[in-house]
Order: structure tokens, then sequence, then C-alpha cells
């Protein structure tokens, strides 16, 4: 690795067509080897993206989109946890989406998110996302059957359309102003079945355990395939994917956190500038304070 600022550029697809995951290795590490390194750079990185979160927010005209996909345990509520740790909450959003409700499933499949979408100078996270509904709806087609479409929209172009519709989506997000920023955190299925383990050995982490999780991953090879598949499609310069090694925790933040502030950087973000008329406001507010009686006990 050259400089910890190119690190997650490594990881970053911008152009789909021949994107093939098997060439995308989960235990990858560019060459660091030292973790607790890797959690010092990790903690300057989370200090940097304070300081660029707080110029986004008074900039007050960006707003940033951060998408985040993976397999169960792969690391997504630690990954976003650890990365967003210095982050002032009143510039940032979280919001995890999970099997639709009977009101979402009454709309077009992009309304639910759309509601959710960051405001200027704020950063929004999916975890989860408008992506499920190329992944765990493709992978088990009778999920879309029951979001009621018209018949003649469900034949075999349906994913084609929707990979469409997410590309056309995204490039208006970015034409609008908001930075679009996707990691597939792409964990192995071994180190999957050893952190299921590891939910199912240790009573504290039972909670994070679900059956359905072991029944998902009787479907791996399918959400690979959905996963490249959807990767081909919807990696653009404007909307990269990133696809991040997951089976070593501390190397995923890592690069996590330097895809986001590469994404921060690339904006030239401005504290506002004052103008000279109000500059004169400023020196009136001095003057009338200035001149307060002093206050009586
Ligand atoms: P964790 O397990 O860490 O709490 P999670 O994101 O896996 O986080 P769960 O409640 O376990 O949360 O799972 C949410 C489930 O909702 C996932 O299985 C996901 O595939 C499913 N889901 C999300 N969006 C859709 C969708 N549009 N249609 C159907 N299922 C969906
Ligand atoms: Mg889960």
């Amino acid at each position: 690795m050259s400089r910890i600022s190119d690190l997650a550029d490594q990881f970053k697809v911008t152009k789909g067509k021949d994107f093939r995951l098997k060439d995308w290795d989960p235990a990858d590490t560019a060459g660091i080897k030292d973790k607790e390194h890797a959690e010092e750079l990790l903690a300057q990185g989370v200090k940097r993206l304070a300081e660029l979160q707080d110029r986004l927010y008074a900039d007050n005209t960006w707003s940033l989109l951060l998408i985040f996909q993976a397999m169960d345990a792969a690391g997504k509520d630690g990954t976003i946890k650890h990365v967003m740790s210095g982050v002032n909450p009143q510039g940032c959003q979280v919001y995890s989406f999970k099997s639709p409700s009977a009101e979402e499933l009454d709309h077009d499949f992009l309304w639910r998110t759309t509601k959710c979408l960051p405001e200027r100078g704020r950063i929004g996270i999916f975890n989860r996302s408008y992506y499920e509904e190329v992944l765990v709806v493709k992978v088990h087609p009778e999920y879309l059957v029951k979001q009621s479409m018209p018949s003649p929209l469900i034949g075999k172009d349906v994913w084609d359309n929707r990979y469409a519709s997410i590309a056309e989506f995204e490039q208006h997000l970015a034409r609008n102003g908001t930075k679009v920023c996707k990691f597939f955190l792409n964990v192995s299925k071994e180190e999957q079945k050893q952190r299921f383990l590891k939910r199912l050995d240790d009573p504290e982490r039972n909670w994070k355990f679900s059956t359905s999780d072991v029944a998902e991953r009787q479907h791996w090879d399918a959400y690979q395939d959905a996963y490249q598949d959807l990767i081909r499609a919807t990696a653009t310069k404007q909307a990269p994917w990133h696809v991040v090694p997951a089976d070593h925790k501390w190397f995923t933040r890592l690069v996590v956190a330097q895809a986001i502030i590469a994404a921060l950087e690339s904006l030239d973000l401005k504290y506002p500038t004052v103008s000279s008329a109000q500059k004169a406001g400023l020196a009136e507010a001095r003057k009338m304070l200035d001149g307060e009686k002093p206050a009586k006990r």
C-alpha cells in the first residue's frame, strides 16, 4: 500500500462490466499485518471524519449517502458504530431496512428508502437498502409475488428493470448534490460460520443470532451471484461500490473510514464566509452586548 489516503481506492469499483466477485479476497489486508497499527490509523481517520462532517454540515449544500450491504455477520453494525463514533449525531441519520411493512409493499420499491434520504449537510446511512430488492427478493422470488405488482410487469426482465431504476435513481441523486458511496462487506463463507458459532457459544452474543441466518446461509451461492450481478449493473463513477474485505473486522473498518474521508474530501467543503453586511451586523451586536447595564442580582 502506498498511502493510507489511497487505501480505499484499491477496493473501489466504478465500472461494473467485467466485475467478478471471485477475484476479491475476503481476507485481504492490503499488506497491513499489524492490527494495533490499523487501529491507530482508524482512530486518526475517525477524527478526520468528524472535522469533515462539521464542514459538510456548515456548508449545507451537499449530502452524503452511505449504503451498507452484506451477508449476515459480515460486520455492518460494528463497522457503522466504530467508523461513525466521532461524528456529531445531529449531522447523521442511520436507517435499518428490514422486511417491508404492508404500507411499504403497497408502493414502488424505492419509496420507503426515498423518504429517508439525507438532507443537505447531513450524512445518511442505510443499513441494508433498496438493494435488498435485487438480493433477498431475487433469491426468494415468492417475496416478489407479495409486492402485488401488475402481472405484465413481472416478467423475466424484472431484475434488469430494477438495476436500471436503481442506476438512474443514483444518477439523479448525484446530479442533485447527494454523493452516493456503497459498501459490500465481503465476508467468506467459512468466517461467517465461525462468527455464527461464536454467537451460539457465547450467551451474551446469543441475541445476535437468528435461526433464519442459518437458513439464508443455505442460499450462499445464489446471494454471491446476486451481489456480482448488482455490482456489475450499478457500479458507476458517480455511485461506486467498495468491495471491502470483511474477514478481519479491523481492516474492514479502516477501509470504510478511508473511503468516507475520500468521498467527503472530493467535495471541497467550505465554511460559509461572512459578507461585509453580516460583519457590520456582528459589530452592531457586539456594541449592544457591551452597552448592556450589569444584570441586577
Ligand atoms: P442484525 O441481524 O445485525 O440485527 P440485519 O440487517 O440482518 O441486522 P435482521 O432483522 O436480522 O437485520 O434482518 C432483516 C431482514 O430483512 C434481512 O433478512 C433482509 O434480507 C430482510 N429484508 C430487507 N429488505 C427486504 C425487502 N425489501 N424484502 C424482503 N426482505 C427484506
Ligand atoms: Mg440478521
